[in-house]
C-alpha cells in the first residue's frame, strides 16, 4: 500500500480537510492514474454529507476524474504510462451478469463505485479523486483525447455521459424538437450534444437572464418556463425533453409539451417523489423515464465525440482548499456550470 494525499469529509458536518489515504499497489491488471483535474459533482455533496444515507467517514468524493498512466500491472495492454486517461463514476462490476455483457455496466447490480463503495482489493471502502492518485482496473479506465483542454474533461466523465447517453438512446438528432430543463452542469452538456447531433434545442429556464448563455452554448430557442403562455405555445411539439432539474417542480407541464410518443427523461433526482398525471401521458401515448450515467463502451464513444467536435464542460477551475466554498456557491448554483478542481494544488498540504 502506498500513501497519498487527499482531501475528505471525516463527518456529516466536517468540512472536506487535508487527508492521507492508502491506494493499493497495482494489480497485473491495474492502472496507476496521477490525477490532474477531479469536476464537483452535486452526488459528491450528498455523500459527504450523508444526504443518501450509508456514507462510511473519511469519505474521499470525485468519481469525474481525468490523468496521466504513471504505471500499469504487467498484463495490462490498453495503456501505457503517460497516457491521457479518465475514471468515472464506475471502477469495478462483476463483468458476467446481462448488464456486463452487454457493456451496460451501469446497470450492474454487483458494480463498484468509484467512491464509497466496498473496495474488493483492500476490504475498506472506495477512495475517489480528490486525491493525488488512484489505482483502477484497466476495464474501467478510458481514454481521454489529447487535444482537450483537461479541467474541462474532467466533468464529461459524470455530467457529460449522464446526459450524452439518454440523448443517444432516445435518436437525438437531425429534424427532431428537444428541450432541456434546468442550465446547469447537467443541463450545460445536454444543450451542447443535443446541438452537436443536429437537433433543434430548446431551453427551459426560470430565470430569463439565462437567455444569452443559453444561445451561446448551443440551443436554438430559450423558453422561460414560468411563463404559461410561451409554453403553451409549444404544446405537443417536442420529440424528447431531457429534465435536469433536481428540485421539486411540476413535470406535467413539460409532459404536456411533447409530441405523440414522445419521451421525457428525467437525470435529475428531486428530494421528494414528483406527480404525475395520467391524462397527459394517455393522450398522446407519451412515455416518461430515468437514466443513470452510461456504461464503459459508451463512456469511451462520448470522449472520442468530445475530442473530434472539440466539447469540453464549461469550468470554473479551483484549487482542492477552495473546496467548502465551492460546495457552498454549488448549492446556490453560482457556478458556470462546474467545478474542476486543479489536483497539483494538493502538492502544497
Ligand atoms: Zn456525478
Ligand atoms: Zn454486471
Amino acid at each position: 500500500m502506498k500513501n497519498v494525499k487527499a482531501y475528505s469529509a471525516a463527518s456529516a458536518t466536517a468540512p472536506l480537510a487535508s487527508d492521507t489515504i492508502q491506494r493499493r499497489e497495482p494489480t497485473e491488471t491495474d492502472v496507476s492514474i496521477e490525477i490532474l483535474f477531479c469536476g464537483i459533482c452535486h452526488s459528491d455533496l450528498h455523500t459527504a454529507r450523508n444526504e443518501w444515507g450509508g456514507t462510511v467517514y473519511p469519505v474521499v468524493p470525485g468519481h469525474e476524474i481525468v490523468g496521466r498512466v504513471a504505471a500499469v500491472g504487467s498484463a495490462v495492454g490498453k495503456f501505457k504510462e503517460g497516457d491521457l486517461v479518465g475514471v468515472g463514476c464506475m471502477v469495478d462490476s462483476d463483468r458476467t451478469c446481462p448488464n456486463c455483457r452487454e457493456g451496460l455496466e451501469q446497470f450492474c447490480p454487483n458494480g463498484t463505485l468509484t467512491y464509497g463503495s466496498p473496495d474488493k482489493h483492500t476490504g475498506g471502502v472506495t477512495y475517489g479523486g480528490y486525491s493525488e492518485s488512484i489505482v483502477v482496473d484497466e476495464r474501467f479506465v478510458l481514454r481521454v483525447p489529447e487535444n482537450l483542454d483537461l479541467a474541462g474533461v474532467a466533468p464529461l466523465l459524470c455530467a457529460g455521459i449522464t446526459t450524452y447517453s439518454p440523448l443517444k438512446h432516445w435518436n437525438v438528432g437531425p429534424g427532431k424538437k428537444v428541450g432541456v430543463v434546468g442550465l446547469g452542469g447537467l443541463g450545460h452538456m445536454a444543450v451542447k450534444f443535443a446541438h452537436a447531433f443536429g437537433a433543434h434545442v430548446v431551453v427551459f429556464t426560470t430565470s430569463p437572464n439565462k437567455k444569452e448563455d443559453a444561445l451561446r452554448l448551443g440551443a436554438n430557442e430559450v423558453i422561460v418556463s414560468t411563463n404559461p403562455d410561451e409554453m403553451q405555445k409549444h404544446a405537443g411539439s417536442f420529440d424528447f425533453i431531457l429534465d435536469a432539474v433536481s428540485a421539486d417542480h411540476d413535470i406535467n407541464a413539460y409532459i404536456n409539451l411533447l409530441t405523440r410518443d414522445g419521451n421525457l427523461t428525467l437525470v435529475g433526482a428531486p428530494e421528494k417523489p414528483l406527480e404525475v398525471a395520467a391524462f397527459p401521458l394517455l393522450m398522446g401515448r407519451r412515455s416518461l423515464s430515468g437514466s443513470p450515467i452510461g456504461g464503459l463502451p459508451e463512456t469511451q464513444e462520448m470522449l472520442d465525440f468530445c475530442g473530434e467536435r472539440n466539447i469540453t464542460a464549461d469550468v470554473e477551475v479551483i484549487p482542492v482548499q477552495k473546496i467548502n466554498e465551492a460546495y457552498e456557491r454549488m448549492l446556490k448554483s453560482n457556478v458556470k456550470y462546474r467545478f474542476s478542481i486543479d489536483m497539483s494544488s494538493l502538492k502544497s498540504e
